[in-house]
């Protein structure tokens, strides 16, 4: 097949090599000890793998705009030179760069916060002031300012943020806009200040400088336009000139996940169909865009002209050039998991990738060249750690032999990918698995081995990472038939029953009540995503919403944890609201602040607020925690030079994948450092 993916395109007066756009992230590099050079060796690296235009995070064209303090800012010519870092990095490895301007309007987390109306948005404790009329003038020529600061540094275009709920969204939406001037009421008011703000940029640029406009088209909040709205707004902006729409979705309050693993693969092109149709600019689709062959079949069904891709590169830089090999089974796919981006940046951490930690770490972390000591090394355990560390060992030129006692690859990552939703650490396995034969590890399955066996095999280095194993409880009756372990109801899941108990409600406890409470379906799943969350898809109700197809459910599940307070909050900060509200949908129950008594043929027995309560169950299943598994760990001393342990059997608490896999790749770091 001939791949449009790869095929020229002109944009306004550039033409770009492919169909890819990497997208703009926040990727907390601006608040680090030094950014330019840290965002220079990211913008770099992704150049050099491909990508056709790079847009940059967010930059505010003025103070009022910042989304956080000490966030980046262009509106001095003094900053220019340190903007001019990152355009030289990107150009001389050969791609094109855009810079975001983002004025962050109510969702800014400063005290200078302005709106078009004083309304406090739902996340956010800051309260905006009303803008004045004088005020939007001078916004205006502030973005034109940075516009051209930005086109001094070297930038070869801007991208100008109007979507996802911030300030020039805010203007557009009759939820945020109250105004009685002439900014505010009619659509043609609501929509003058962005259109103002291209027609200002392109008066003081001229045509040689891309402008691309990245508009809300399914808001997902009440009082958001409809499609007929964003349509019209499209076409009002290459009226002014605008060279690219990008299509944005959802607002950041929005109660509808729109990024993460629980949306389905490119779950809006219909939406970005319905604006290109409207245009005759090119039109680009994002959100869930995260493999060779979703971003090819939008551009074959005509969907959009271009692919926006963000976290996708920070799975993997070389997302394009792998794509143009055919060598698009060896792209380290992002799994939309948000653990290691979103969620770092909302503790105002730098953002990394679970599944490639070097991601915004390439200056700390470097390429490491082929070693010129190479080990004979024994990884016990194919879990996340031991995965991660062979991979990465035998990338850098040793000699690597991987044991693993099951019959295949994965740990825990063979359960997650049965949770619905969790679908995508398929992808992760099938990386590791490509990665393995790449490199000529020695896997052996099926295989559990013995401290004499290693001794004799003569190695240099046994990295166990042998992992967790469920925690025991001592609950009377524990081994009563109805009893399973999490391990035992993933993988024999006919054996659970009607009426089911969780005991637990960490990640795997959540993880088990979405798996035993989603029924098998075989809907089209946008579909099914469109109808479990009330996204109207014809995008012609206000905000594109309609209402959600109720769930009927299919086992009576009470998910117990013994604390006291809100249940999830161990889950992700971005993600842990959708499993929440996943589950209340399916109607399962949660009880906490407990005890367990025991368990008999009546079911579980409780205690709650002083008194004994019965849970009747079919089925009791354990999601009580972990242990390290390290039985083997005491055998293996004087069995090499060197025993070292990675992952859950070095630290149980707080593991997850993110810190097997960092655990991995930094032990092969500190191999080559001696
Ligand atoms: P976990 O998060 O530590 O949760 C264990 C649960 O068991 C808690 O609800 C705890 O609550 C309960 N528990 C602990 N000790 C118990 C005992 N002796 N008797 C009865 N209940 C007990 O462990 P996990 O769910 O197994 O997850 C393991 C790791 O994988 C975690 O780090 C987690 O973040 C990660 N993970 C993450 C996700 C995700 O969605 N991000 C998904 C899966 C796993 P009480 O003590 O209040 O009863
Ligand atoms: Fe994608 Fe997860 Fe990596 Fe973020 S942390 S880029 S969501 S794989």
């Amino acid at each position: 097949m001939t791949h449009i993916l790869f095929k020229e395109i002109k944009v306004g007066t550039l033409t770009l090599p492919n169909r890819v756009i990497m997208g703009s992230m926040h990727t907390g590099l601006d608040h680090t000890d030094d950014p330019f050079n840290r965002m220079a060796a990211f913008y770099k690296e992704r150049a050099e793998g491909g990508v056709g235009l790079i847009v940059t995070g967010g930059v505010s064209p003025n103070e009022q705009g910042l989304i956080s303090p000490g966030a980046t800012i262009l509106n001095k010519p003094e900053q220019v030179d340190s903007y001019r870092i990152i355009t030289e990095a990107a150009h001389r490895a050969g791609s094109k760069i855009i810079m975001q301007i983002l004025h962050a309007g109510r969702y800014a987390k400063q005290h200078k916060l302005v709106a078009p109306s004083a309304i406090r948005s739902p996340i956010n404790k800051f309260e905006p002031q009303e803008i004045t009329h004088d005020n939007i003038l001078q916004t205006i020529k502030d973005f034109a300012n940075s516009a051209e600061l930005a086109q001094q540094a070297g930038f070869d275009g801007i991208e100008i943020l109007g979507s996802e709920g911030y300030f020039l969204n805010e203007f557009t939406a009759p939820r945020t806009n109250k105004r009685n001037d002439q900014w505010g009421g009619s659509l043609e008011n609501r929509i003058r200040f962005p259109l103002d703000v291209v027609r200002a940029i392109r008066q003081k640029l001229g045509t040689n400088f891309l402008i691309q406009y990245r508009m809300s088209v399914l808001e997902l909040v009440d009082e958001g336009w409809n499609i007929d709205d964003a349509k019209q707004f499209a076409q009002a902006l290459e009226a002014v000139g605008i060279d690219i729409i990008n299509t944005g979705i959802g607002w950041h309050e929005a109660t509808i996940p729109t990024i993460a693993m629980q949306v389905p693969r490119a779950a809006f092109s219909w939406a970005t169909a319905k604006i290109k149709s409207a245009v005759n600019i090119p039109v680009a689709a994002a959100n869930r865009i995260n493999t060779v062959d979703t971003a090819e079949a939008i551009l074959q069904r005509g969907d959009a002209d271009l692919v926006y891709m963000a976290r996708p590169f920070l799975a993997d830089a070389n997302f394009v050039v792998k794509a143009q090999q055919g060598r698009a089974d060896e792209i380290n796919t992002c799994i939309a998991c948000n653990q290691s981006c979103l969620d770092k940046i909302f503790v105002g951490q730098t953002a990394s990738c679970l599944v490639n930690p070097r991601a915004c770490h390439e200056t700390l972390l470097p390429i490491l060249s082929t070693t010129s000591n190479v080990k004979k090394i024994a990884v016990i355990g194919a879990g996340a750690a031991g995965l991660s560390f062979s991979v990465e060992a035998a990338k850098n030129g040793h000699n690597v032999t991987l044991f693993e006692s099951k019959s295949e690859i994965g740990g825990q990552m063979l359960y997650a990918h049965l949770v619905p939703g969790k679908e995508e650490f398929d992808e992760l396995l099938r990386y590791f698995t490509v990665m393995l034969e790449k490199y000529s590890v020695t896997l052996k399955t099926n295989h559990t081995v013995e401290a004499e066996q290693l001794k004799q095999e003569g190695f240099d280095l046994i990295a166990l990472a042998s992992g967790i194993k469920p925690r025991p409880l001592d609950i009377p009756g524990i081994n009563h038939p109805s009893v399973m372990s999490y391990e035992e109801a993933f993988t024999q899941p006919d054996k659970i029953g009607a009426t089911v108990v969780i005991i637990g409600a960490g990640g795997i406890g959540f993880d088990m009540a979405e798996f035993i409470s989603h029924e098998a379906s075989e809907q089209d799943p946008i579909q099914a995503y469109n109808e479990s969350w009330g996204i109207d898809p014809e995008g012609l109700q206000a905000g594109s919403l309609t209402s959600p197809v109720p769930h009927k459910p299919i086992r009576n599940i009470s998910l117990l944890q013994r604390k006291a307070g809100k249940f999830g909050r161990t889950l992700g900060k971005s993600t842990g609201w959708i499993h929440m509200i996943e589950l209340q949908k399916r109607g399962v129950q949660m009880i906490g602040d407990l005890s367990y008594t025991k368990i008999d043929d009546q079911g579980l027995h409780i205690e709650r607020e002083g008194e004994a309560q019965i849970l009747t169950a079919d089925t009791i299943i354990i999601c009580a925690g972990q242990e390290s598994h390290d039985q083997i760990a005491e055998s293996l001393n004087g069995a090499a030079k060197q025993v070292v342990r990675i992952g859950g059997v070095k630290q149980v608490k707080e593991l997850d994948a993110a810190q097997a896999i960092s655990d991995g790749i930094e032990l092969a770091y500190q191999l080559e450092q001696g």
